[in-house]
């Protein structure tokens, strides 16, 4: 079976072996080095002034900004599934709310956050997805950011890349905390969580707010290269080794024009067989299509093709379905799920088959490569 959600993603064979060995005590020299050298290549991969890991699910590295960064009122941005969690996770913590909700393919408009900002002196941190993986949805966080900071540098900026770090190269010039997950672009197990920091993030945090969720204690030992509590040993084994082959395979910058130039051969693929692309401005961590056979369309590649896409949830239940694009993937896998979708629409007697997904896939995705050699 192809792994084609948007989180969890494939762990590649040579991590899972990495990942296999004897569990190491965390309290030694041994796993100190491993997660020094799992540091350094993380502040390369973040480019912000702190970077901190955390073993738990995405969800509580975005509580953890949330309670350490936001003191007062929390604006945060809502325009899916991830988005609402954030504000949920305000609620949770009797911290005051202001919302921009959104149908889930819009991105927030920088005007909107702007009047908001300006409207309510009292907020003092923005949340925000990078990229929604509800609805595959890429918000203008930079540019959201930058405007933010000129009204008034010391709102915290929040952003959850969980499904953008690893995907695309991001610009922190103007976010205070930036989210990652071990099991969407990272390609790991789901259980680690990472943060990335500024400066003025950590001189906000002060001694910290919680307790597991501390990030003033964890900030403290991680510089030592250890952890507050228990590490995720074995995760952070698979990540230096994830991290490790995106260096041999040329690099961050390598990984991010290869996912680039998948996401937009599936979605030109896609599109020449007639099918829609649902977000307004698509992150480039998947590939989302509306579909009045959305349903069909998925379980007919799961059972037939071996290939697993997300469904949508809510209120999208049954009308999006979602392709991952994360990670290392191989072009040929990419090339099996959109033909495939092509033979299903043949099937279901929507169009004739003519091999044109896979064509418009190979013209798309190779072109750019041989007009630069
Ligand atoms: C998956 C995801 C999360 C939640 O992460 P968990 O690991 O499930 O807690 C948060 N934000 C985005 C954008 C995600 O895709």
């Amino acid at each position: 079976m192809l792994l084609f959600t948007p989180g969890p993603t494939p762990v590649p064979q040579n991590v899972r072996n990495a990942m296999a060995g004897e569990t190491i005590h965390h309290r030694t020299s041994e796993f100190e080095a491993i997660f020094e050298k799992t540091r350094k290549y993380l502040f390369e991969l973040f480019t912000t002034d702190e970077v901190v890991m955390m073993a738990s699910s995405g969800t509580g590295a975005m509580e953890s900004a949330v309670i350490n960064l936001c003191h007062n009122t929390l604006l945060n941005v809502n325009s899916g599934k991830f988005g609402e969690r954030f504000g949920k996770i305000a609620k949770a913590h009797r911290l005051d709310l202001v919302e921009i909700k959104n149908e889930w393919d819009t991105p927030v408009s920088v005007e909107a956050v702007v009047e908001a900002v300006k409207a309510n002196s009292d907020i003092d941190a923005v949340a925000v997805q990078i990229s929604e993986s509800a609805g595959g949805l890429r918000h203008p966080v930079e540019e959201l950011a930058k405007a933010v900071k000129e009204i008034n540098p010391e709102i915290m900026i929040i952003a959850d890349g969980i499904t953008a770090v690893g995907v695309e190269r991001i610009d922190v010039t103007n976010i205070d905390c930036l989210i990652a997950g071990s099991q969407k672009a990272l390609m790991l197990p789901p259980g680690l969580a990472i943060l990335g920091l500024s400066s003025a993030a950590i001189a906000k945090i002060g001694k910290g707010h919680g307790y597991y969720f501390n990030l003033a204690s964890e900030i403290k030992k991680q510089r030592q290269n250890t952890t507050a509590y228990t590490a995720a040993t074995t995760l952070i084994i698979g990540l230096l080794e994830v991290l490790e082959t995106i260096k041999k395979e040329g690099g961050f910058g390598v990984l991010y024009c290869n996912t680039a130039r998948r996401a937009k051969a599936t979605r030109a693929a896609l599109e020449a067989i007639g099918l829609h692309s649902y977000p307004k401005a698509p992150a480039r961590s998947m590939t989302t299509i509306d579909d009045k056979d959305a349903s069909k369309i998925r379980s007919i590649l799961k059972e037939e093709y071996g290939v697993n896409v997300a469904g949508g949830q809510d209120h999208l239940k049954g009308k999006i379905f979602r392709i991952n694009q994360m990670g290392l993937i191989a072009p040929y896998e990419s090339i099996w799920v959109v033909n495939a979708i092509e033979l299903i629409l043949h099937r279901m007697g929507r169009l004739k088959y003519a091999g044109l997904a896979s064509k418009v896939y190979n013209e798309t995705y190779f072109k750019t490569a041989l007009e630069k050699k």
